[in-house]
């Protein structure tokens, strides 16, 4: 955060009076502190900051140490302390620089673009006006990755890989993207200066190779025929999801190895069915996400 309002504060320069008080020998440290880390600018269209908010789960490091000490976050509108003019003068700053990794939260509104406007402009256009300077996109989440919930909407939000056609874009699907997937990808790509491995919709192998099904820990349940058809039933316990809708078999992810809140719980062994979040097809053909199979089985073609 500090990241962030330094950068807020840097874009008047060598004008800007000596420290003066704690905050501004603070950010005056930070920006110091910056100085060659890996600049990284965080946009945000149609999106619910879901993302954002897994982001901050990051556990090991901290965000707090990614956002003060690995990188050097330029511009995320819910996370800098700076606003207005003067934020989006350090955006501008850094995309006229260029080189840095730039991180998409939200999707982009095909329909019209006043469904989704940042300070008076299209976010189209940022976006695209960023895109040309970055090394490498990432589009974290759903909506960003493949137009997730708001393209179900009249809005026809979709993708970042549809706006941006000449640097790198790395899919990382998923509502909300899981912040080791983020933290990850922006790691392998600050090392290896190139996106890892990916599969035809632009994600991650090394996430993304395996079905939600395959590595369920209900399959046994699935190849015995024992199908949960009532929450209520303790005798139904970790029986497989398929009849309340689980998109898991049509779903490539590694959630059930990887699960969430540190290794804790996840979907599935939650209770709740696999909603095929990391899919292209999420969120509109997903639906009626929690259909008995019979009523799914058309769309998300499980057997
Ligand atoms: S259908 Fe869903 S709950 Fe059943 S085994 Fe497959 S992934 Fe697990
Ligand atoms: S289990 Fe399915 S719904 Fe849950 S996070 Fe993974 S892909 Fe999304």
């Amino acid at each position: 955060m500090a990241g962030a309002l330094a950068q807020g504060c840097a874009v008047k320069g060598g004008s800007r009076p000596a420290p003066s008080s704690p905050t501004q020998a603070k950010v005056a440290e930070t920006l110091r502190a910056a100085a060659g880390k890996p600049p990284v600018v965080w946009l945000q269209g149609q999106d619910c900051a879901g993302c954002s908010v897994s982001f901050l789960n990051v556990e090991q490091p901290s965000a707090a140490d990614v956002i003060l000490d690995k990188i050097s976050l330029r511009y995320h509108e819910p996370l800098m302390a700076g606003s207005g003019l003067v934020a989006e003068r350090a955006l501008r700053e850094t995309v006229r620089a260029g080189g840095y990794m730039l991180v998409v939260e939200g999707a982009i509104p095909s329909a019209d673009d006043r469904f989704c406007m940042v300070g008076g402009r299209a976010f189209r256009e940022i976006l695209e006006e960023c895109a040309k300077g970055a090394s490498t996109v990432i589009a974290a989440g759903a909506c960003a990755a493949f137009g997730g919930i708001p393209g179900a909407t009249p809005s026809k939000g979709r993708g970042v890989a549809a706006y941006v056609k000449n640097t790198p874009v790395v899919n990382l699907p998923q509502c909300p993207v899981h912040h080791e997937h983020l933290l990850a990808t922006i790691v392998y790509v600050l090392e290896h200066k190139q996106v890892p491995e990916l599969d035809t919709h632009g994600r991650p192998l090394m996430f993304f190779s395996k079905t939600v099904h395959d590595q369920c820990e209900r399959k046994a349940a699935y190849e015995a025929g024992n199908y949960l058809n009532d929450w209520n039933n303790p005798a139904q316990a970790g029986w497989c999801l398929a009849e309340k809708g689980c998109k898991g078999p049509v779903t490539y992810s590694d959630c059930p190895t990887r699960k969430d809140n540190g290794g804790v719980n996840w979907c599935i062994a939650a209770g709740a069915p696999c909603q095929g979040c990391a899919e292209p097809t999420f969120y509109e053909e997903m639906a009626p996400l929690f259909a008995a199979r019979t009523l799914a089985r058309g769309k998300a073609g499980l057997a």
